[in-house]
């Protein structure tokens, strides 16, 4: 059996424009993208519980829409709908499908390993869960509503073999043939399919040091949940590494003060 991944629930209050308490019998999950590349998830679930949730009009009209789960770019879930209501996210699909935002990073929209690694095991998990076929029912958006009306997720619409290869990682990951550690991020551009497959990757050594590069949050604890946040790191800075502690998601280097941070290369370089 495959564990629950870790999940951050931000349950998004009752309300006619993204949870309006419908009963919700799950038939197929349909992945999307949240539109702009390198925007971090948590602004979405912000926008979604936040904004629309309180009601919002565009051109006059107001907004009506949701998303069961948001995944970031450090690979956080965020769920913000249980799965036993629907949600506004997929068209006509609403009725029978869960729907997962996901972030995106780079001109291709394409996913970061912690996305892709959040990706393959909330939807393996969510097959098992509800008694789907990874193969057959993990969808597109696009699948729903035609490729005029929305190419959704973009990456994937564009890259039908990388869907097929991904919905081939999430049934391994169902069915164990291949554990969570071992799943390789097949939407980078230098992705190596034996890699796919290669029993032992190499671990990178620990840094001696890291080097911020963009402004990113120190923790108290090794996790990313809003309460362990004591502070924000700036670029340039510079700390000491004592440790690493390895997560089902991002893994987080222990510094000498005693503080964690996220070993994501977008926020950190290493230094050797
Ligand atoms: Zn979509």
């Amino acid at each position: 059996m495959l564990n629950k991944p870790k999940i951050i629930e931000k349950w998004q209050k009752i309300n006619r424009y993204g949870r309006p308490q419908t009963p919700l019998i799950t038939k197929k999950i349909a992945i999307h993208y949240t539109g702009q590349a390198d925007v971090a998830g948590w602004r979405t679930v912000s926008y979604f519980n936040n904004v629309v949730a309180n009601g919002y009009k565009v051109n006059g009209k107001y907004v009506y829409a949701s998303s069961h789960y948001v995944i970031d770019l450090d690979g956080t879930i965020y769920q913000l709908i249980p799965t036993s209501e629907q949600c506004y996210a997929t068209n006509s699909a609403n009725s029978y499908a869960i729907a997962i935002e996901v972030a995106t990073t780079g001109s291709d929209n394409h996913y970061t390993d912690a996305t892709y690694k959040s990706m393959v095991h909330l939807c393996a998990w969510l097959c098992q869960y509800k008694g789907l076929d990874c193969k057959t029912d993990i969808i597109t958006h696009t699948d729903v509503v035609g490729k005029k009306y929305k190419l959704c997720p973009i990456y994937m619409v564009k890259n039908p073999h990388k869907m097929t290869q991904f919905k081939n990682d999430c049934a391994n990951l169902k069915a164990g043939k291949i554990t969570l550690d071992k799943i390789v991020n097949c939407t980078v551009p230098d992705y190596d399919s034996n890699k796919a497959i290669s029993p032992n990757p190499t671990a990178s050594p620990l840094p001696k040091m890291i080097r911020i590069k963009k402004d990113v949050n120190y923790r108290n604890a090794p996790n990313f949940e809003d309460s362990s946040i004591i502070g924000v790191a700036k670029p340039g800075q510079v700390f000491t590494v004592v440790g690493l502690v390895k997560r089902s998601d991002t893994d987080m280097y222990k510094l000498k003060s005693g503080c964690y941070i996220t070993t994501n290369a977008r926020y950190v370089d290493g230094i050797y």
